[in-house]
């Protein structure tokens, strides 16, 4: 935890404007954030965890894993002339003093216990809905397919990152107020959506979306291609020692899977992303520590194809030019004719983005095209006593938006019960 003093020093920089940009502009859960810092200001530490519990019950976790350059603090007035506040420090101070001090997340009543709800999926959505649900006196029972909670906070965020014991310690809290965990139950495994349906007043899916997005170029079938996903989940890592390793994709989870296989040895790590730097999703810091690390970067490179007889032995790239199209927010990369070259590689990573396991076909709910929950403005499925959330909807993938999700879904469970 940091010092007291420096905390003061980085709180006593906002300036408490009224229009808060930091907390509707950029914060996904619209944390009260100059309403937090003033009570940092004035030592009242429990009061400042008492606003941010109003929106949020990931605190010690959002504060440092968040991309806050490109939210909250990307928002923040300080920041168009200087460097802005250090949100996520202060956030994370509170999230910490938290857990050390033992505050509680406060219930609001508990009114509600005769309705039952069946949570599928421990993980930021899953978790944040609960504790939503909880603290308005309803009644909630988890189903988690692991003996832990945590879902990716745990398995897909390595601990140089996100200490266990800081999401334990987060998650313990949100048990504290009355959860009712069953582990080791999976649905289409040991657990039927039908029998839920029967014993459940509603039912909130959060489990997530966890096999990593195919390219569709040649070679993709090879041995010695990995999806990200499931590499950090199940750590089903090869033996990297003097491999040459690349990483496809610009996010939080390409990030992850290069830092965590430079650890384990790989003598190169290389990420290729056909965007430019400042286009990466990644947080800046995440891109800064990962150079420093010694892992190289080809912006503006996309792969053709991979080449191999039975495994990975190389890939062919080519460059791209950013270009602004009609109808287009940003520059699409496009590729530039005959600058293809190739590199020897010996493992390719696919870190480009997740998508649902099968069994979400076969639970009688409609998907959108890209095959997700498909859900309303309200997360309802085509199921009017099924909500779905957090990943497995398609949110934006972000532990604070996959919160976000799992609040508004706990809202919306609220008002459909009444
Ligand atoms: Fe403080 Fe920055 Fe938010 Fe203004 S925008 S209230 S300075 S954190």
């Amino acid at each position: 935890m940091e010092k007291l003093e420096e905390i003061q020093e980085k709180a006593k920089y906002c300036l408490n404007c009224p229009i808060k940009p930091c907390s509707q502009k950029g914060c996904p859960l619209n944390n009260n954030i100059p309403g937090f810092i003033k009570e940092i200001k004035e030592k009242n530490y429990e009061k400042a965890y008492e606003i941010l519990s109003e929106t949020t019950v990931l605190e010690a976790i959002c504060g440092r894993i968040c991309p806050h350059q490109k939210q909250c603090e990307g928002s923040c007035v300080r920041g168009i002339k200087s460097t802005p506040v250090h949100i996520g420090d202060l956030e994370a101070f509170i999230g910490d003093i938290a857990i050390k001090e033992k505050y509680q997340i406060s219930k609001i009543n508990n009114e509600h216990k005769d309705k039952k709800i069946a949570i599928i999926g421990g993980g930021p959505a899953g978790l944040t809905a609960s504790a939503f649900l909880l603290k308005k006196g309803y009644s909630v029972t988890l189903y988690e397919k692991y003996n832990y909670l945590g879902g990716l906070l745990v398995h897909g965020i390595p601990e140089f990152r996100l200490a266990k014991e800081i999401v334990k310690n987060s998650i313990q809290k949100i048990i504290d107020l009355g959860l009712e965990v069953k582990y080791g139950m999976e649905l289409g495994e040991n657990l039927s959506l039908n029998e839920l349906e029967t014993k459940y007043d509603a039912i909130f899916l959060a489990f997530g979306a966890n096999i990593s997005t195919k390219m569709g170029v040649e070679g993709e079938e090879l041995d010695g291609v990995y999806g990200g996903n499931q590499l950090l989940e199940y750590k089903n890592h090869p033996d990297y020692t003097n491999k040459k390793v690349a990483i496809i994709g610009g996010g939080n989870v390409a990030m992850d899977c290069a830092r965590t296989i430079k650890r384990l040895g790989a003598k190169e790590v290389k990420v290729i992303y056909r965007r430019a730097e400042e286009q990466m999703p990644a947080e800046v810091k995440e891109i800064a520590e990962a150079k420093e690390e010694g892992i190289e970067f080809l912006f503006q490179n996309n792969i053709v194809k991979i080449i191999g007889k039975d495994k990975v032995e190389k890939v062919e790239l080519i460059k791209t030019e950013l270009i602004q199209k009609e109808g287009e927010t940003r520059k699409v990369p496009v590729n530039i004719p005959n600058s293809n070259y190739i590199i020897d590689i010996d493992y390719i990573v696919m870190a480009l983005g997740s998508m649902p396991e099968d069994i979400v076909k076969t639970l009688g709910i409609e998907l959108n095209k890209w095959g997700y929950i498909k859900i309303d403005e309200k997360n309802r499925t085509s199921n009017p006593k099924i909500f779905a959330g957090g990943d497995l909807a398609g949110a934006k993938g972000t532990v604070a938006w996959a919160a976000r999700s799992g609040r508004d879904a706990a809202n919306s469970i609220i008002e459909y019960l009444k």
